[in-house]
């Protein structure tokens, strides 16, 4: 998609400090980290939220979902822990409609989240 931030991510249109990247699947930084570790793992495929990638491509949705994991190994968080999150919506966050998995750790993480 043109106008779709993560999409020049993914052309490289738009810089990002890239962590892994495979054929159907990337992670980079977040710009603005909530947590030492602040991943964010795309598909390269335009899909707006989880819920759309997981109706139209759930094998792709498990491929985000073990990259996500091997961010966290790679990390050294993987055996601590860490967080997943997909805001899915306005009200719950997500202000890029290009699906992604926050991967955060690196610190206790409380919740409920805010
Ligand atoms: P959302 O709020 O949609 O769940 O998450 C979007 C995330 O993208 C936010 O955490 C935000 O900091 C991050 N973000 C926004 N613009 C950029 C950018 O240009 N580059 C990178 N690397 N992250 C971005």
């Amino acid at each position: 998609m043109t106008d779709c931030l993560f999409c020049k991510i993914v052309s490289g249109d738009v810089p990002a400090e890239i962590v892994r990247e495979g054929a159907r699947v990337i992670a980079f930084r977040d710009i603005n980290p909530q947590a030492p570790t602040h991943v964010l793992v795309i598909p390269r495929e335009h899909h707006p939220t989880a819920a759309g990638l997981a109706a139209a491509d759930p094998g792709l949705l498990g491929e985000l979902v073990g990259e996500a994991h091997r961010v966290a190994e790679d990390e050294g968080i993987a055996g601590t822990g860490y967080r997943l999150v997909f805001n899915t919506g306005a009200q719950a966050g997500q202000t890029v409609f290009h699906v992604h998995a926050h991967v955060l750790g690196g610190r206790g993480l409380n919740w409920p989240p805010g």
